[in-house]
Formats: C-alpha cells, sequence, structure tokens
C-alpha cells in the first residue's frame, strides 16, 4: 500500500494579494458528488462536519481552479503576475497541460459517484498524533478510496489562509488522482513557492503547489 503522508508546517510570511487574473465562476450543475462514507473512528458529529465541509469545499474549489486554468492559456501565457505564476512558475506548454490534468482529475473524481471512506484521527503508516501528520491516501487510485485525517487536520483552518482543511483534501486528492508527490523540500509556502520559480518542472509534480494555487484564489 503506497501511503502517502501529508505534512503541514504553519504558513509561512508571504505575499499572498499578487493580483492577477480574475476567478471565473463555475456555473452552478448538478449535484453530482463523491460519497464520504465514514469508518468507526469518525463517531464525533465534529469530525465528521469537518470532513463532510472540506470535501464540499475542494469540490467547488477543483472546479473553480480547473476553469480559471482552463479558459486562460492565452494570458498565462504572458506570465502575468498571478497565482498561476507563483505557484506552478512561467508558462511552459507541457507543464500547464500538466497543471490543467491534474486540475481536471480532481475535479472529475470529487464530482464522480466514487466513495469516499473517511478515517479520522487514524492513520495505518504514520503516527496520527503527530503534529507535522495533516492527512494521508493512497497514491493512483481509481474508483472508490480512502483518506485518513490526522488530528492534525481538525486543528487547521478550515478554508482560509494556507494550509486549510479544505486546501489538504485537495493537496490528497491529487495524489490519488494526479500522481503528484511531496517533494523533499517543498513542503509549505515558502519552500513550494521557491520550486515554481526555481524548478517549475518540480512545481508542476509537487502536490503543497496545487493547494497553495487553490488556497490563494480563496484568500
Ligand atoms: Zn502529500
Amino acid at each position: 500500500m503506497d501511503i502517502t503522508p501529508v505534512s503541514s508546517f504553519n504558513s509561512l510570511p508571504l505575499a499572498r494579494r499578487l493580483g492577477g487574473l480574475a476567478l471565473l465562476l463555475a456555473l452552478a450543475q448538478p449535484a453530482m458528488a463523491v460519497n464520504v462514507v465514514y469508518d468507526g473512528s469518525c463517531a464525533n458529529a465534529p469530525d465528521r462536519l469537518a470532513v463532510a465541509n472540506a470535501v464540499a469545499r475542494a469540490t467547488t474549489w477543483s472546479n473553480d481552479a480547473y476553469n480559471l486554468v482552463n479558459n486562460n492559456e492565452q494570458a498565462l501565457r504572458n506570465n502575468p503576475p498571478s497565482p498561476y505564476l507563483t505557484w506552478f512558475g512561467t508558462f511552459e506548454q507541457g507543464r500547464y497541460q500538466r497543471v490543467r490534468s491534474v486540475l481536471d482529475g480532481v475535479r472529475f473524481k470529487l464530482s464522480s459517484n466514487s466513495t469516499l471512506t473517511a478515517y479520522c484521527r487514524a492513520n495505518p503508516a504514520v503516527p496520527c498524533n503527530n503534529p507535522g501528520y495533516v492527512a494521508a491516501t493512497n497514491a493512483r487510485v481509481r474508483g472508490d478510496f480512502d483518506v485518513w485525517f490526522c488530528n492534525a487536520f481538525f486543528a487547521l483552518p478550515a478554508n482560509v489562509g494556507f494550509d486549510t482543511q479544505a486546501g489538504s483534501v485537495l493537496h490528497e486528492m491529487t495524489h490519488s488522482i494526479g500522481n503528484t508527490e511531496d517533494i523533499p523540500g517543498g513542503y509549505g509556502p515558502a519552500n513550494a513557492a521557491n520550486l515554481a520559480t526555481n524548478t517549475p518542472a518540480r512545481a508542476v509534480d509537487n502536490a503543497d503547489n496545487y493547494e497553495f494555487f487553490v488556497e490563494q484564489l480563496y484568500d
């Protein structure tokens, strides 16, 4: 089993409001969403609510982020100051298509009839009370999938700033469907931004870069 544990550090100071592209609002669509099923470890109602809200918001975020990227290819070619430039670096066709594909996979999976089985404050591979571990999932899974939410997940802000509950779900989904990695030295906003600036080919493979991209759109 290929467990991909997520480490999350506190947000580092970083100028977040870099201006840029207007967020295109997704059109209202018929409610089709992944089915969330709770393991017995999620007996606490507040835990279930936090997971449900994070999954729902990640669904909206991934749709909006995909549309933003997909609808602005021409504009992004000019490298305007934007969240895309910050988190994925200067425009290059292959990297752009990678980003679009990952976001497309995440939004598709979160809008599918697949079942997400949630485990709360439990993880088979890592000490789940370690503040560094937020959540985990198996990489490269088709169809139904499992997500483990560790103690640190429930201490994160729901959806404001970097390192949020909703962003953590999106991060995990990029592992599950987009085959992203947690690149050593790429954790946290400052490191992830450095990847985008200096090694953008790695930034588009790093799950945190997707998370921060989407979180910045909603700051
Ligand atoms: Zn990860």
